[in-house]
C-alpha cells in the first residue's frame, strides 16, 4: 500500500488476517469487521459490494492495534449482547456471550420482574437487557467507576429505557451503600471472579478493567462480600442470579447455603456452570 500500488478490500482482509492469525483465534472476523469500520460500512455490506475496492488507508492503524492484542469490541466501541448493540469502552468489561445464559436465567427464574437491581452493571448489559425484554420492569444498576457508570447510561439512552433505569456509583465493599434501596424480586450480577493469577489472554488481562475482573485468590472475594447482603435486599419471595466462574459453583453454592439460600446451577451454552440461582429457603 504504502508504494502507492492498488490494494483490493479483498485482498488487505486476507493479507491482515493472515498477520492476526498469530494472536487472535478469530483472525478473519476482526479483519472483516476493523475493514467494515474503515470503511465505514457494515460487515455484511463490506461482503456483498466492496471486496474489489481499493483498501482505505485507516484499516492499517486498525489493524495493528488488534495486532498488539487490542480487543476488536474496544476498537470498533461496540459489542452485541442478546441482539442488541452495547457501546464499550475500555472502562467496562466486554459483554460476553457466556453471560446471556445469564440473562436467560433470570428471565426463567423471574419471568415478570419488577424491580431489579444489578450489582456491578459494567456497560449495563445485564440490566438494561433486561429492561428492554420486560416492559414492566425497573431498574437500578449499580457501579463503583463513574466512568463505567458513563457508559451504562448512555447505553440506556440507546436502548430508550432511561425512564426505567437508575445508574447509581455504590461500592458493595462499602457498608451502607444499599440503605434506602428497598428491596428487589429480582438481583443480577456479573461480579469479578477471575483468581488474581489466573492465565488469562493478553486480551483480556492487557486492556479490560482489572477491578472487574479480578476477586482475591480463588476469585471468591466478591461473592463471599455481596452474597451476605443480598437476603436484605430481596423481596421474601425474590430470586437472585449471579455469573460465576464455570469451576466455582460448589464453593459459590457453600457461600449461599452459609446465608440461607437455596441455589441451582445454570450452565452456559458451552455446557459449563455459568449462574447460580438463588432463593431464600422460606422458614
Ligand atoms: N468471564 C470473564 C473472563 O473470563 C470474567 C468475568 C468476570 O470476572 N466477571 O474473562
Amino acid at each position: 500500500m504504502s508504494d502507492g500500488t492498488r490494494v483490493t478490500v479483498a485482498a488487505a482482509i486476507r493479507d491482515a488476517a493472515q498477520r492476526l492469525s498469530q494472536t487472535s483465534g478469530t483472525a478473519r472476523l476482526d479483519a472483516e469487521l476493523l475493514m467494515a469500520q474503515a470503511l465505514g460500512s457494515s460487515r455484511s455490506d463490506l461482503l456483498l459490494r466492496h471486496m474489489r475496492d481499493t483498501a482505505p488507508g485507516a484499516f492499517e492503524a486498525l489493524i495493528s492495534r488488534r495486532a498488539a492484542n487490542e480487543p476488536v469490541a474496544y476498537i470498533l466501541g461496540v459489542q452485541e449482547f442478546y441482539g442488541r448493540e452495547f457501546m464499550v469502552t475500555p472502562d467496562v468489561l466486554i459483554p460476553r456471550a457466556d453471560s446471556e445464559s445469564v440473562v436467560q436465567a433470570a428471565l426463567e427464574a423471574a419471568p415478570e420482574p419488577r424491580r431489579v437491581l444489578d450489582c456491578g452493571t459494567g456497560s449495563g448489559a445485564l440490566l438494561l437487557t433486561l429492561l428492554a425484554e420486560r416492559s414492566d420492569a425497573r431498574g437500578v444498576g449499580i457501579d463503583s467507576s463513574p466512568a463505567a457508570l458513563e457508559v451504562a447510561r448512555r447505553n440506556a439512552v440507546a436502548l430508550g429505557v432511561t425512564q426505567r433505569a437508575q445508574m447509581l456509583e455504590k461500592d458493595w465493599t462499602k457498608a451502607g451503600w444499599a440503605d434506602a434501596f428497598g428491596t428487589f424480586d429480582l438481583i443480577i450480577a456479573n461480579p469479578p471472579y477471575v483468581e488474581v493469577d489466573a492465565d488469562l489472554s493478553p486480551d483480556v488481562r492487557a486492556y479490560e478493567p482489572p477491578q472487574a475482573l479480578f476477586s482475591g485468590p480463588e476469585g471468591l472475594d466478591d461473592y463471599r462480600i455481596l452474597i451476605p447482603q443480598l437476603p436484605q435486599l430481596l423481596t421474601e419471595t425474590g430470586v437472585a442470579v449471579l455469573e460465576i466462574g464455570h469451576m466455582q459453583a460448589a464453593s459459590v453454592m457453600k457461600i449461599a447455603s452459609e446465608q440461607g439460600f437455596a441455589a441451582d446451577v445454570r450452565v452456559d451454552l458451552a455446557g459449563r456452570d455459568r449462574a447460580i440461582v438463588l432463593r431464600l429457603k422460606l422458614g
